[in-house]
């Protein structure tokens, strides 16, 4: 079946979707996007992440082109022509196509984007050893809370890891951690979950929300406050968290086992209740 994107109005193959290249998105990175993962169609705690990408917009002062009811129009005519039933979707909004000038254009209608993606489970193996990372210095800018599509800095970051053979880098600014290359960052020490605030350092997670809110309705204590880089690498279990990888326990950091160096007990919790409330989802009637 052909991918089926959405750019400016129109749904068309991948294959035939053209952006020009004065789009500010091509020449500056000056847009923002959402990453959605859609479970058995069913799109997962869409308002919340079209409420982030309002506060991302806002942040980048650009104007939002669509109501929420609009883009939950998008959203579901881009799931009901792609294949799968587990999906993420990419929604991307730059500053349009203009003259190169880093100065905002007047009266240049943004470049809106979304494809599908099939979204595969984690692999048995990675449930039950967890995966390995590293730590990096935190050089990005000082709005990390902006979902920003110039990801440079990330990506020069998240290659560290790829070029360690891990699976993500954790990132530590001035002793404390911020978050990963491509991820939020949990640290569990003596059966408190720990995690840092949401601040300009870090992107608000939605898989992050998520987990504090079922370690509350599970009775696992939990305190959001900074973490600084000691307790960090004194953890009992470190979980990486986003909309595609979910909940993951990083078993190695920098080389060292994390705790015993398997998955710890209270993530083998949170990744049932994860899975448990994902199925409460895809029990909903159709969408
Ligand atoms: N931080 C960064 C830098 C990210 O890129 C992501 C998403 N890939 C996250 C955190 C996790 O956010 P979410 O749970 O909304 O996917």
């Amino acid at each position: 079946m052909v991918q089926i994107v959405y750019l400016n109005g129109a749904f068309l193959p991948l294959e035939e979707a053209r952006v020009p290249v004065l789009d500010r998105g091509f020449i500056f990175g000056d847009g923002v996007y959402e990453v959605i993962p859609a479970y058995s169609r069913h799109p997962f705690r869409l308002a919340e992440h079209l409420q982030r990408l309002q506060h991302s917009l806002d942040g980048i002062r650009l104007f939002n082109p669509h109501s929420d009811v609009e883009w939950h129009e998008l959203v579901r005519g881009l799931i009901a022509r792609n294949e799968g039933e587990d999906q993420y979707l990419y929604l991307h909004i730059t500053r349009g196509v203009a003259r190169r000038d880093h100065a905002f254009p007047q009266d240049t209608p943004p470049t809106v984007f979304m494809m599908s993606s099939p979204l595969a489970p984690a692999a048995p193996a990675l449930r039950e050893h967890g995966v390995v990372a590293i730590t990096a210095p935190d050089n990005r800018w000082l709005r990390c809370d902006i979902k920003a599509i110039s990801l440079l800095p990330n990506v020069l970051l998240r290659q560290l890891a790829v070029d360690a053979g891990a699976a993500e880098t954790v990132l530590l600014r001035d002793g404390f951690l911020s978050e990963g290359a491509a991820s939020n960052i949990f640290v569990v020490k003596d059966g408190v979950l720990l995690a840092p605030p949401k601040d300009h350092l870090m992107l608000p997670g939605i898989t992050y929300d998520v987990v504090l809110e079922l370690a509350a309705a599970h009775g696992i204590p939990s305190r959001v406050a900074p973490v600084a880089e000691s307790t960090l690498r004194g953890a009992d279990e470190i979980w990486l968290t986003s909309s595609t990888r979910e909940v993951q326990a990083i078993t190695r950091l920098d080389g060292s086992p994390v705790g015993t160096g398997e998955p710890g007990p209270l993530f083998r919790k949170m990744d049932q209740f994860y899975q448990d409330y994902k199925a409460t989802i895809m029990r909903q009637p159709s969408p």
